[in-house]
């Protein structure tokens, strides 16, 4: 039982994203909003999160960390 525990934690972790603004981890299932923003999708805990980032996106783009393993086939 631990170890489907921990397999399922893994993989919870491997879906986590990072608010650009206040760099806290969320799953995007819980995420307060998303945007787009250079072809990526960014998720934000809270609204106020959004709203700082659209007042200044580069600012928090920069922010991000780039994974390699993103595979960009949703082009929608
Ligand atoms: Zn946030």
């Amino acid at each position: 039982m631990v170890s489907l525990f921990a397999e399922y934690a893994k993989n919870y972790e491997e879906y986590l994203v990072r608010d650009p603004v206040c760099r806290m981890h969320i799953h995007p299932e819980y995420a307060a909003d998303l945007d787009f923003y250079k072809g990526r999708i960014l998720y934000f805990c809270s609204f106020p999160c959004k709203e700082k980032f659209v007042a200044d996106p580069e600012k928090y783009f920069l922010e991000i960390p780039v994974k390699g393993n993103e595979n960009k086939q949703s082009s929608e």
